[in-house]
């Protein structure tokens, strides 16, 4: 008689956590906005809300910088979130196993079982929008490593303007500078501007610095990783006409050296928008409860279940 076991998905980010319940990522059945405060409240509305709706586990992908062995965050300018053992709290506030990655490794997940990376590995996921990072599947697999992927913070030549004069903007990371997030989050093109992105027209021409950058940036995660797919999601990069210039930056920063097609005639199906739109993260979470139940395995052996 039973449907199976229920899964938990939270996506927490810096301004909202979503929570959802679903026996699979495609169908969510209860879900609930939770705006970030301290982690104590937060967490514990996180809590709250998986005791309404009880499951059986639950996969969380968060913000980083995140201790990926610890399930805890790290140093993050987010007021106090610094070293909070999210995994512990979450498992000991509901009693079942919870699996913990970044957001952006979720996001990943998400459009690799569902979305416009299926059938893509290696996979990279890049989001742009208040901050920049992103997610590597590996067999399947999240990458984890070290810590995990930063890709946001690789750091970027100096690219000239429009009248072949060096950008001067020394870039806005507090680490860096001029680190891929320093020069083309949201608040880097608002420190750039002086208006928010979302205010911009268009045809300003910081958007085609912004895809000059980004491209760019792309071209040392293609030499190292070899992903077969890309796709870049977040509210900067669903800027029209962005993606295109990402696209030409890529392969002229790659200066010819990769003779693949995705690089060339292909590289509109190379670099992709999310087929999930907003919702690879919390799918991609629901992905990573299933891994946490155990028997179920790994993203790359459990079957479709959509
Ligand atoms: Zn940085």
């Amino acid at each position: 008689m039973s449907a199976g076991p229920l899964y938990g998905a939270v996506e927490g980010g810096g301004t909202k956590f979503v929570c959802a319940v679903g026996r699979s990522p495609t169908k969510l059945l209860d879900q609930v906005r939770i705006s970030t405060g301290a982690p104590d409240e937060t967490l514990g509305q996180v809590v709250e809300f998986f005791r309404k709706h009880p499951v059986d586990s639950l996969g969380v992908g968060m913000f980083g910088p995140l201790d990926l062995a610890a399930g805890a965050t790290l140093r993050t300018p987010k007021p106090g979130w610094d070293d909070v053992p999210v995994r512990a709290i979450l498992e000991a506030g509901l009693g079942v196993p919870v699996a913990l990655d970044t957001d952006v490794n979720a996001a990943a997940l998400g459009e690799q079982r569902l979305g416009a990376a299926q059938g893509a590995d290696p996979c990279l996921y890049v989001t742009v929008g208040t901050g920049v990072g992103a997610g590597v599947l590996v067999g399947g697999r999240p990458l984890h490593g070290l810590l995990h992927p930063e890709f946001g913070h690789i750091l970027l030549p100096v690219l000239p303007l429009a009248d072949g004069t060096p950008d001067p903007f020394e870039g806005a990371c507090p680490f860096h500078g001029r680190c891929l997030e320093g020069l083309v989050s949201g608040p880097a093109i608002a420190a750039r501007t002086g208006r928010p992105g979302e205010d911009l027209p268009d045809d300003d021409p910081v958007w085609d610095l912004v895809g000059r950058y980004l491209g760019a940036g792309l071209a040392p995660a293609v030499l190292l990783l070899s992903p077969v797919r890309i796709v870049v999601g977040g509210s900067v990069s669903g800027r029209p006409g962005l993606l295109p210039r990402v696209r030409r930056s890529l392969a002229e920063s790659l200066g010819g050296y990769l003779n693949h097609d995705a690089l060339g005639d292909g590289i509109d199906e190379y670099v992709v928008p999310p087929g999930l739109g907003a919702g690879a993260g919390i799918a991609g979470a629901l992905l990573l409860a299933q891994t946490a139940l155990g028997s179920a395995t790994s993203p790359v052996d459990d079957p479709p279940t959509v």
